[in-house]
């Protein structure tokens, strides 16, 4: 049996939290879905060498602002799409990668 979301809400910390069809509730940083997005682009930026030692990243606006889900669309049976507040939204998320992710809480 596929495990499935039985239910999706933002916590009142800011947190993603999936309750599943097995009855395992997970909790989710925003920022580690966003650090660990699935599309090509993503991979291909964790996969490049470390910036520079002496380079200053300058946040735009966007960077800087508490990043937040704007949406979570189901792609078929398997995954979700998730829109993040930067603007960024080609990630489907698996529901198998959504269970390793995130940290398991009580209920
Ligand atoms: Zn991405």
């Amino acid at each position: 049996m596929v495990v499935q979301p039985s239910e999706l809400e933002i916590t009142a910390e800011g947190r993603l939290r999936i309750s599943w069809s097995d009855d395992q509730v997970r909790e989710y940083a925003i920022r580690e879905l966003r650090d660990n997005c699935p599309c090509a682009t993503c991979r291909e930026k964790r996969s490049a060498p470390p910036a520079p030692a002496l380079s200053l990243p300058v946040l735009t606006p966007q960077e800087a602002a508490p990043l937040r889900i704007t949406a979570m669309d189901p792609v078929g049976h398997y995954a979700y799409g998730i829109h993040f507040s930067d603007g960024h939204d080609t990630g489907i998320f698996t529901l198998e990668s959504l269970r390793e992710m995130g940290e398991e809480v009580s209920p």
